[in-house]
């Protein structure tokens, strides 16, 4: 579990006690959509040979559960194994 942490960094000052309600209006995602199949790899980490699963995943900001911006879009490959993610 290398890639994406979506909970981390939301604060983490303790002084802002409606860093609750403020993350509610204001959110910040990793939001990964799946493409389908991918190629089929020897996966560097379980060394299983299988076809991996082809995601495009990019960050999100959300105003009122509205999507206002995206960025860093990029698409990886997801071993259906044990889930290691690359770049592809
Ligand atoms: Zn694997």
């Amino acid at each position: 579990m290398h890639v994406g942490e979506p909970s981390r960094g939301a604060g983490g000052s303790g002084s802002a006690p409606y860093a609750g309600a403020v993350f509610l209006l204001f959110g910040l995602a990793t939001r990964q959509k799946p493409l389908g199949a991918g190629a089929t790899r020897t996966c560097p980490r379980c060394h299983n040979a299988t076809t991996w699963a082809r995601v495009r995943e990019h960050r999100q900001l959300t105003l009122f559960f509205v999507p206002v911006a995206r960025w860093k879009r990029r698409e990886l490959e997801v071993c259906g194994i044990c889930g290691t993610t690359i770049a592809a």
